[in-house]
């Protein structure tokens, strides 16, 4: 049969963003809303704001010296100036007046702000530079990574070097693209990192599908962009320097990538062709789900700016809450907040 053209051909499969992916292994609804959200910004790095190498200083030992240097110098321009205004308000009260010293009492206040704001980040920055020095290089073998336990320090120890691409990497076979957090390279080798977002709560460090899949599809993209060795990837669990290597080619990591992969496509081509909306997750899903979580509704658009079509329910507060997910499929998600708030009659939270 030519499947050319039609739906189901390879060719004709849309190109889909890593990140939307694993959200495609996690809830076809979830995937849904991730692929749109990716149609109207350029990049997966648009989506990922925390990969700004500005916002993440305390993953780089240089950038902290650099940071600690400056925030030490600028703390002592600083200090002399605001005992110095301290001194001249005090004899300016002395010989003038209150009135006459006010101003000097808020340049006084002002310095003091901006030197609290100075220091305020060195504790953190020298505890982490200290922790940083104190790691000793430790790699896994990369015949047995999977599972391994590893220390952001003790891979950089090792002689990794973190590196940002800004660029995506692409898998033309799959119709794949995506770019981790940071890719640890050393020789011929490259390790994708992706930053685990929610790390508290019971299953804050466990690993569900979503994350082998994603780890399986960096892997590959790395090695047809960029002809490397990609023997596992980390998975590093955010606000913190542990994480755990995942290899792309255990039973488990392939099968969650190609799941994931079906998902998505029968996903995609009933929703373009058929306008279908996917089916519903089991309840459990939705539970902690960030896309499910109500959020009051102040006004008349959504935050990803999707039509007016808002599922705004009153809640036992009396006010009215909506969710990205309510909203773009038309239902009140069983979120365990909306259980909380009274805006789902006539069923029990899901344990
Ligand atoms: S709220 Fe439920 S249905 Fe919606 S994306 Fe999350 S898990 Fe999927």
């Amino acid at each position: 049969m030519n499947t050319k053209g039609s739906p189901e051909s390879p060719s004709m499969r849309p190109w889909l963003g890593v990140n939307v992916l694993s959200e495609f292994a996690f809830c076809p609804r979830a995937g849904l809303v991730e692929l749109e959200k990716s149609r109207l910004f350029s990049s997966e790095e648009d989506l990922e704001p925390r990969a700004n190498f500005l916002l993440m200083p305390l993953y780089d030992l240089a950038v902290i010296d650099e940071e600690i240097s400056f925030r030490v110098g600028a703390a002592l321009f600083l200090i002399p100036l605001v005992i110095t205004a301290a001194i001249a308000t005090t004899v300016s009260y002395e010989r003038f007046g209150l009135a006459a010293s006010f101003l000097g009492v808020c340049f006084c206040f002002l310095l003091s702000g901006i030197l609290f704001r100075t220091v305020r980040p060195l504790p953190t920055l020298l505890s982490t530079r200290a922790y940083a020095k104190a790691r000793s290089a430790r790699e896994p073998d990369p015949r047995k990574a999977d599972g391994v336990k590893i220390d952001w320090w003790e891979m950089i120890h090792a002689g990794f070097r973190a590196t940002h691409y800004d660029e995506p990497f692409k898998d033309h076979e799959l119709r794949l693209t995506g770019n981790p957090w940071r890719v640890l390279e050393r020789d011929g080798v490259k390790i994708p990192v992706f930053k685990k977002r929610f790390n508290d709560g019971p299953s804050g460090r466990n690993l569900f599908p979503q994350h082998y899949a994603r780890i399986a599809a960096y892997c590959r993209v790395l090695e047809s962009s960029l002809g490397c060795e990609s023997p596992y990837g980390i998975i590093l669990f955010a606000g913190s320097f542990e994480g755990v290597a995942v290899s792309p080619s255990t039973f488990q990591a392939r099968a969650a990538l190609s799941e994931a992969m079906a998902v998505a496509h029968s996903t995609v081509i009933m929703h373009d062709y058929e306008q279908l909306p996917p089916e519903k997750p089991p309840p459990s899903f939705c539970k902690l789900c960030p896309l499910g979580n109500p959020f009051e509704s102040y006004s008349s658009t959504n935050e990803n700016g999707y039509p007016p079509n808002v599922v705004s329910v009153v809640g036992i507060d009396g006010r009215s809450y909506h969710s990205v997910c309510g909203d773009r499929f038309q239902w009140v998600p069983l979120h365990e907040k909306a259980f909380e708030k009274g805006l789902i009659k006539g069923l029990r939270s899901v344990s």
